[in-house]
């Protein structure tokens, strides 16, 4: 079946976060345009081959607010002039406190976007200028309350594990996010990436990650959000839709410097640097840096994890169809290794309980 998700990476940032390992820079001149020159040609080679209407759409970053509006209206009309949409399709943007305008809601309103993300990661200062962001704790107000006005549905990110950050101050972000009208909320904990600023700090230096996720497990389904997926809380009807296609180990088109997309059995990534994804787009050829193709048995473990990060967990039925009777029991005798309190395992499938995703990685080492 033709994949039916595009993922869209936008590789500028106003400025890099003290943690942050994802592929962005801040723009040099020109560099904008030569962004979407590119990214307009690797459209229409992918498109060739995919013309299945699309159901989810993601636009992420880096920083998408750091496109102008007018540069916004340029990738909108070059994601119309290269795909078809499905009725109803779920398009998300991310976007950054200080650098989203009215005028991008009015673009996006214009277009079809239906799901705004916003990098609020706090709603204390000391912990924002902390983690080096632009943005204070009033700006994020300011940045969803303006989006909820515009009608979106809104989804605010929020770290916990910081240094020095208190369950108080954790509690009192979860609190205010869990009263600020989000449809969907987020949660990441820190950790220390390679080539980030904060490489090196130590387990002692680092907050404690534990307690802070499950209170947020405690509390924000008494505020309306269900836990669908370990990171993710959304009210009813409000979860993202392309993010379940990434965990239902469903197939998706990614374009832009650094992406990563899954076509065919196939994962590949593309050219993390702007100008040599550029020059290799303009050679004529698809902007890949890496590629595979998984062995049957590497594809079932991977899209077993991705299942049991949500809370439906394996569908027995669906994964013995797809990866086979196998698959499916080397799955589970790996799970059934750990505590019966961390899964639950009947006829339907298996999955974990909200103690087993407290500690999910312990699991995912012994599958993978
Ligand atoms: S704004 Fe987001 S993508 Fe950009 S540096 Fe900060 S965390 Fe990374």
């Amino acid at each position: 079946m033709p994949a039916r998700s595009l993922y869209i990476h936008v590789p500028f940032c106003e400025r890099k976060c003290n943690y942050c390992a994802f592929v962005s820079s801040v723009p040099e001149s020109g560099e904008r345009a030569l962004y979407l020159e590119a990214l307009s040609a690797e459209l229409s080679m992918r498109a060739k081959k995919h013309t299945a209407p699309l159901e989810t759409c993601y636009i992420g970053g880096g920083t998408p607010t750091m496109l102008t509006p007018s540069q916004w209206r340029t990738l909108a009309a070059l994601l119309e002039k290269n795909f078809a949409f499905a009725a109803g399709a779920e398009v998300t943007v991310e976007a950054n406190p200080n650098s989203m305008t009215s005028e991008h809601l009015e673009v996006w309103k214009e277009w079809r976007v239906t799901r705004v993300s916003i990098g609020v990661q706090s709603f204390n200062d000391a912990e924002l200028s902390l983690m080096g962001r632009v943005h204070c704790a009033d700006e994020a107000r300011r940045a969803v309350s303006r989006a909820l006005s515009f009608g979106f549905d809104v989804n605010a990110d929020l770290i916990f594990g910081l240094p020095g950050q208190t369950f108080r101050s954790w509690g009192l972000s979860l609190r205010e996010a869990a009263h600020s009208g989000l449809a969907h909320i987020s949660l990441y904990q820190l950790t220390p990436e390679e080539g980030t600023p904060w490489e090196s700090l130590g387990p002692e230096e680092l907050g404690d990650g534990y307690a802070p996720y499950r209170w947020a497990q405690w509390y924000l389904p008494k505020k309306g959000y269900t836990q669908y997926e370990i990171a993710n809380f959304a009210r009813p009807g409000h979860e993202s839709r392309h993010n379940i296609n990434y965990w239902q180990n469903g197939e998706y088109i990614g374009a832009g410097p650094a992406a990563a997309g899954y076509i065919s059995g196939r994962r590949y990534k593309n050219i993390g640097s702007l100008a040599r994804y550029a020059e290799c787009i303009k050679s004529g050829a698809l902007p890949e840096a890496e590629s595979e193709t998984l062995a049957p048995e590497k594809r079932a473990r991977e899209a077993a994890v991705l299942a049991l990060r949500m809370s439906s967990g394996i569908c027995a039925e669906n994964f013995i169809k797809e990866q086979g009777l196998d698959n499916y029991r080397a799955v589970s005798a790996a799970v059934e290794k750990f505590p019966h309190e961390l899964y639950e395992k009947d006829a339907c499938g298996v999955r974990l309980t909200k103690k087993g995703m407290r500690v999910a990685n312990m699991i995912w080492s012994d599958i993978i």
